[in-house]
């Protein structure tokens, strides 16, 4: 079994940690208030990958470890949270989608792909959004993302790539704040998701999401799978992400430049805490 190399300082969390943080730490009322009015969280649907890149998971879980299992049949987010702690996920998701019902577009899901980013009358939009990894950003010492796939090294990365992608979030912030009026930004444990909660973007069809992309994917290491609307899945703001034990947070644009995922207060989990003052 291959074992990412991380930036230093960082770790695997342990499924007891997991399951700590989703039963103590967790919780809606900052995922709420970060979304404010721009999603109705009561009908978004979520999903878990408990353990494909890690490959920590429950036995009882083998065989889906690897995909994403979607929690979207549910009677309360209270209910949700529970399902969290109970598969100890890897990683914790939301959709991007609006719907008018959060279970409504089972038959548009091919192959555990969703079919439309056009026509279904139960689809309302979806978040646009870039996701900016390290293994995209082109290391001196590690090479650029053949390199890093040739050393089965695809998920791992270094201080140097985290705050290249780091200076990357905060032009692409810049650039992306001329253009459209609500741009947020979050720590995403490996790197920086940029969402753009305009309203008028909601319904934008796959090409016009696809030519966006493009105008940014040479300059800046975004993954154009998100941002096209093909992978409709992002990681939830306040979860754990369990390759690396931090929460992923929403920043400021101040609090971007500099952020520091070593020594930042905010994104370390209480576990680590405990454990930092046992040594
Ligand atoms: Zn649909
Ligand atoms: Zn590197």
């Amino acid at each position: 079994m291959r074992r990412y190399r991380l930036m230093r300082g960082l770790r695997y969390s342990r499924l007891g940690e997991r399951r700590l943080f989703y039963e103590r730490e967790f919780s809606w009322r900052p995922v709420a208030r970060w979304f404010g009015r721009e999603r109705d969280l009561d009908n978004t649907s979520f999903a878990v990958v408990i353990g494909r890149h890690s490959h920590v998971f429950a036995k009882k879980f083998a065989g889906s470890e690897k995909g994403a299992l979607v929690i979207d049949d549910y009677s309360s987010l209270a209910e949700v949270k529970k399902k969290f702690a109970f598969f100890m996920p890897e990683g914790v998701y939301y959709d991007r989608n609006y719907y008018l019902d959060r279970a409504g577009c089972e038959k548009c899901t091919v192959n555990g792909k969703m079919r439309h980013l056009e026509s279904c009358d139960n689809w309302l939009g979806q978040e646009l959004a870039f996701d900016l990894d390290p293994e995209n950003v082109e290391c001196p010492a590690h090479g650029g993302l053949e390199e890093k796939m040739r050393e089965h090294q695809t998920m791992g990365f270094c201080k140097w790539e985290f705050e290249e992608v780091e200076k990357q979030a905060g032009e692409l912030w810049k650039l992306l704040s001329q253009r459209f009026r609500r741009v947020r930004v979050t720590y995403s444990g490996r790197g920086f998701h940029l969402h753009v909660f305009d309203y008028g973007v909601r319904r934008w069809g796959r090409s016009e999401r696809k030519r966006l992309a493009k105008e940014y994917e040479d300059d800046y290491g975004i993954d154009d799978w998100i941002t096209s609307g093909e992978m409709r899945l992002m990681r939830l703001p306040y979860s754990l992400h369990g390759m690396v034990s931090r929460i992923a947070v929403p920043l400021d644009q101040q609090e971007l430049a500099g952020f520091n995922p070593l020594t930042d207060k905010t994104c370390i989990p209480r576990f680590l805490h405990q454990s930092e003052k046992k040594k």
